[in-house]
């Protein structure tokens, strides 16, 4: 357990203040903070190592070439996958918009789109722009008045819709819930569902096994997981996704071309038109490497135990309404005071150096389910401490002082 209390000395940004107080940052839902390792990784790159990867022969761009596949190999064992079958992308919103747009062809008027009311927008309107161009319906699997799936219901309504797709999050980006993906995905297929899990918040505190989820899609960040900006991942089975047409195209990701026709490479390279972002890469592979060297057992409870002490804080002051499953989550709580607006505790928060987050998240139909315009988000990583959550909640009293 030490261990993981001096892991937050890797994280510089985490050593400054912001208004003459120690940051607090409780923001790592929207993107996690960047050990130094990671930092070193890039600033190697353009420092000693750069050059363009699959083009050239000579040793820069060669090594170049092989560290940059090293990482997908990296990825591919991380989540016990194959390496042909990670694409990397810009994003997870790219992930999810390279499937909708590819499952064009798969569907007809009237067939089912199946999601929740959870999720993030990336993994709506990519499908609700689906259902537009090809007259599928889009249907939704209700939350209950805390903002939880609950699974049996869920289930009941794939039996019940028989969906084409089914996409889901792992875990939801404002209220941090688990859902039980593994439950739904092996309903959805009894039907012959192509199924997607949106992982952008669950990859860093859940680290799944795709084999044993069985999903045909899994899709996520590198930011929120201690790598880089503009690094998205998608897994796809090598069959589903040499199945979907290409998506972007230009150099690298094909076989022939000439002014009559293009012929195609097969995954992964077939959709990774283009210079890829080669640092980035570099980088969520040192990120990787960091993950790979924490007891996740150990990293896990950490979470989870930080989690209920913040949890049982908030609990405490009256007043404070919060959100979601607070027994199957990542470290993620969302929350309300009376009638206060969120944004002005935000604002006064951060006049404490605290980073929390405030706003619909990216998920204003969960927030009209809700009835709510906003919440307070407040999300964890290993790299906070009791110490964070002291501050967070003392700050928290004074601001409901100031409001009152
Ligand atoms: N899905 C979920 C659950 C998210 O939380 C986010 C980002 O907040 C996304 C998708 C989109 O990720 P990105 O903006 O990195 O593409």
């Amino acid at each position: 357990m030490s261990d993981i209390t001096q892991l937050r000395n890797d994280f510089p940004t985490l050593k400054q203040t912001i208004e003459g107080h120690p940051l607090v940052y409780l923001d790592s839902g929207a993107t996690s903070q960047k050990p130094q390792t990671v930092i070193d990784a890039i600033n190697r790159f353009y420092a000693k190592n750069n050059a363009n990867v699959h083009r050239g022969l000579h040793t820069l761009s060669e090594k170049a070439t092989f560290n940059y596949e090293k990482v997908r190999e990296k990825m591919a064992n991380f989540l016990h996958v194959n390496a042909t079958e990670i694409v990397w992308t810009s994003g997870a919103t790219e992930s999810i918009n390279l499937v909708a747009a590819g499952l064009t062809q798969n569907l007809s008027q009237n067939d089912i789109i199946l999601i929740t009311a959870l999720e993030h927008h990336a993994n709506i309107v990519p499908w609700q722009q689906l259902a537009l161009r090809t007259k599928a319906k889009l249907e939704v699997i209700p939350v209950n008045e805390q903002g939880c799936i609950e699974t049996t219901q869920a289930i009941s309504k794939i039996t019940q819709l028989k969906p084409k797709i089914f996409a889901c999050s792992h875990a939801s980006n404002t209220l941090g819930n688990i859902q039980e993906v593994e439950k739904l995905i092996a309903k959805a297929k009894e039907f012959g569902a192509i199924t997607l899990i949106d992982g952008a918040q669950a990859f860093l505190h859940l680290r799944p096994n795709l084999r044993q989820l069985d999903c045909d899609f899994y899709v996520l960040s590198a930011h929120k997981a201690l790598g880089p900006t503009g690094l998205g991942v998608l897994y796809g089975k090598y069959d589903a996704l040499n199945a979907l047409p290409v998506y972007k195209t230009g150099g690298e990701m094909i076989e022939t071309v000439s002014f009559d026709k293009t012929t195609f490479r097969q995954a992964p390279a077939k959709f990774e038109p283009g210079t890829p972002n080669i640092s980035a890469v570099l980088g969520f592979g040192a990120a990787l490497d960091y993950l790979e060297a924490i007891d996740f057992g150990a990293l896990h409870q950490y979470e989870q135990d930080l989690y209920q002490y913040l949890i049982q804080k908030l609990q405490s002051i009256e007043g404070i309404k919060i959100y979601g499953d607070l027994k199957h989550n990542i470290g993620t709580a969302s929350f309300t005071y009376k009638n206060e607006h969120h944004y002005d505790l935000a604002m006064l928060l951060n006049s404490y150096g605290i980073a929390a987050r405030s706003g619909h998240h990216c998920t204003q139909p969960l927030m009209q389910t809700l009835n709510l315009n906003g919440t307070i988000r407040v999300s964890l990583a290993f790299y906070n401490n009791k110490a964070d959550i002291d501050r967070f909640i003392s700050a928290l009293h004074e601001c409901i002082a100031l409001l009152e």
